[in-house]
């Protein structure tokens, strides 16, 4: 059994057919799923989509592709995440590689969204590109926060940094097609203990479907691969990864 913890199956890409995406993902083995708001509106669908599927649960966030949406955005998300079927806050984040937003818009969402999970008691979602140092210095200054950072594609010494402030590290497709040493050498150094899996879906699609729609069923590919880099049993890193998705999810 295997949980995606980061699958946008709200989004319109799966309009069509998501019966039949959610029906290969049980097949598969996907028994768990969260659906990941990135925006007000957005994250009001995937809160419905929870509703429906007692398999499902939500995340409410503003990313930081978002963050310009300000305020009005920010008390929605708060409004949703008192929904029981809300287990996270997030995504949510900061994005120095490539956004319209700025730095001051994305720090104040952040913290916004920071200081509401802790208040409600719920773990983060993070999504930080090319940020560490500024995400390093904000989540420093609040203590007791909880979450993993999701699509981890960083060198060790951020997964270090991470490890040590008690995160949860999320990988994903990417794992299974770069080339780059050094996301590798983390992926094989996340503990067991701390490593949870996603597609973000549907983005992200792992090899060997790399470049279609990404969606749930897939997150089998990245769990095998990372099983053969890791030199871990399948089964062992399939419920390990679950196991933690449970316990950080409450799920
Ligand atoms: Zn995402």
């Amino acid at each position: 059994m295997l949980i995606d913890t980061h699958a946008h199956i709200h989004f319109d890409d799966f309009k069509d057919d998501l019966a039949d995406v959610l029906s290969r993902a049980r097949k598969a083995g996907v028994k768990k799923l969260l659906a990941v708001g990135v925006n007000d509106t957005d994250s009001e669908r995937a809160v419905a989509l929870a509703e429906e599927h007692d398999y499902i649960w939500a995340s409410v966030g503003l990313h930081p592709h978002d963050a310009d949406r300000g305020d009005r955005a920010l008390e929605k998300i708060k409004e949703l995440a008192k929904n029981p079927k809300v287990v996270a806050i997030g995504e949510c984040g900061l994005d120095q590689y490539k956004s319209d937003t700025t730095h001051a818009q994305q720090e104040y969402a952040i913290r916004y969204q920071i200081e509401l999970g802790l208040e409600l008691k719920r773990p983060m979602i993070f999504h930080v590109r090319e940020a560490f140092p500024d995400f390093w210095r904000i989540f420093d200054s609040y203590a007791g926060i909880k979450g993993v950072v999701h699509s981890f594609t960083a060198t060790d010494t951020e997964l270090q940094e991470a490890l040590e402030r008690g995160l949860y590290v999320a990988l994903n497709g990417i794992m299974t097609f770069t080339k780059n040493s050094d996301q590798l050498f983390a992926a094989k150094r996340v503990p067991q203990d701390r490593l949870i899996l996603e597609t973000d879906c549907p983005f992200l699609a792992p090899m060997p479907v790399r470049g279609r729609r990404n969606e749930p069923a897939n997150i089998v590919y990245t769990a095998e691969f990372l099983a053969g880099l890791r030199a871990e049993p399948k089964t062992e890193l399939f419920d390990a990864s679950t196991k933690n998705a449970e316990t950080l999810f409450g799920i």
